[in-house]
């Protein structure tokens, strides 16, 4: 029956998650998850009714976490709705294009693909910031540009002022999403205060990773109004299952704010911790990092990747050359990684 499906969607390879690329062992460290499996007890009552499109209490509370109004904020199935939402309300298949600068995160293309919308791409320099000129040569057409800040699986934080800048560039002709999964673990980056002066910005954000549900699947998209009512036109009408919402609510309660800081602080700690163990290691280059992971790499990042694989220890390999991507753990974990690393170049 494949040949019934869509062309564009016989001819798509899906997301390689890191989940899907599977292996087997005890050190799990591909997926930017959570080593810390926090305890919730949720109410399962009442689950004959439908839920809230979107739930008021689950929104409030991530409002007032984020520090923008209850109007600029849309919950859905992860971040990764998001992005999918965005494209289905703002680009006409076959006719508008979305802009991305790689390397950076892959479901920019996968979802556009999907939707039969025109990717464009510019790559970032050298130092991983966005190349605005090769941008500004672009914009025909682009009705999204999706910046990564962590980007991922770089690490790095993109310039602020390019932000700005590139937020004018698009004035009243696209919207800047940018994408912080991970602005929790360097919430003093987030260009969330931007939103009151540009109405053309979009900020993505998500549960699974500084808040350890990555399981739950709930994330938020923040704009202004105008755009929070698009999506609201597209996305489906019960996204959110009742109980994601009880628990997503529970982890911003100001008790569970409180765990999660105290976790991310920890892991940003073990980040410093793993990136000052391995940069003592001749040949090996650590990069700045801000999320929970960190972009390493390698003098031959293949062989070391398939190593540790076959030693039950799973990384996620990158599209940079010989670049590695390690998730922070617990300090077991790092523990772990660290030496298996000094072992690999002794
Ligand atoms: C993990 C991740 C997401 C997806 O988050 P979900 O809320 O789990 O869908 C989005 N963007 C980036 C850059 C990510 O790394």
């Amino acid at each position: 029956m494949e040949k019934l499906a869509r062309k564009q969607v016989q001819q798509l390879t899906p997301y390689l998650s890191a989940r899907r690329i599977g292996g087997s062992g005890d050190v799990w460290l591909n997926a930017n998850e959570s080593p810390f499996d926090n305890a919730y007890v949720a109410d399962i009552s009442r689950l004959n009714r439908y839920s809230e499109c979107q739930p008021k209490p689950l929104i409030d509370a991530y409002a007032a976490y984020a520090g923008v109004k209850p109007e600029q904020t849309l919950t859905s199935r992860g971040a990764d709705e998001g992005i999918e939402l965005l494209i289905r309300a703002y680009c006409e298949p076959g006719q508008d294009a979305v802009l991305y600068c790689p390397p950076t995160y892959g479901m920019y293309a996968i979802s556009a693909e999907t939707f039969g919308v025109e990717r464009k791409t510019v790559p970032l320099n050298s130092d991983w910031q966005l190349d605005l000129a090769g941008i500004e040569a672009q914009l025909d057409n682009v009705k999204l540009v999706f910046v990564c800040s962590p980007n991922n699986p770089t690490g790095n934080l993109v310039k602020r002022e390019d932000i700005v800048t590139l937020l004018e560039m698009t004035k009243d002709k696209a919207i800047v999403v940018m994408d912080e999964a991970y602005i929790d673990f360097c919430p003093e980056a987030s260009t969330v205060d931007l939103l009151k002066e540009y109405d053309n910005l979009a900020i993505l954000r998500t549960m699974s990773k500084a808040f350890a549900l990555a399981g739950l699947r709930c994330g938020f998209t923040l704009a202004n109004p105008d755009i929070i009512n698009v999506l609201l036109k597209v996305i489906a009408p019960y996204p959110v299952p009742i109980p994601v919402a009880d628990i997503a609510q529970q982890a911003l309660s100001a008790q569970g704010l409180e765990r999660a800081a105290s976790q991310v602080a920890e892991l940003n700690q073990n980040r410093q911790y793993l990136s000052q163990a391995l940069s003592t290691i001749e040949g090996v280059t650590v990069c700045e990092g801000w999320g929970n992971y960190l972009l390493v790499l390698f003098p031959d990042g293949d062989a070391l990747f398939k190593a540790a694989w076959d030693n039950g220890m799973i990384l996620r390999n990158s599209p940079i050359e010989n670049g590695v991507r390690i998730s922070i753990g617990n300090k077991t974990e790092c523990e772990k990684v660290i030496g298996f690393i000094k072992n690999f170049y002794l």
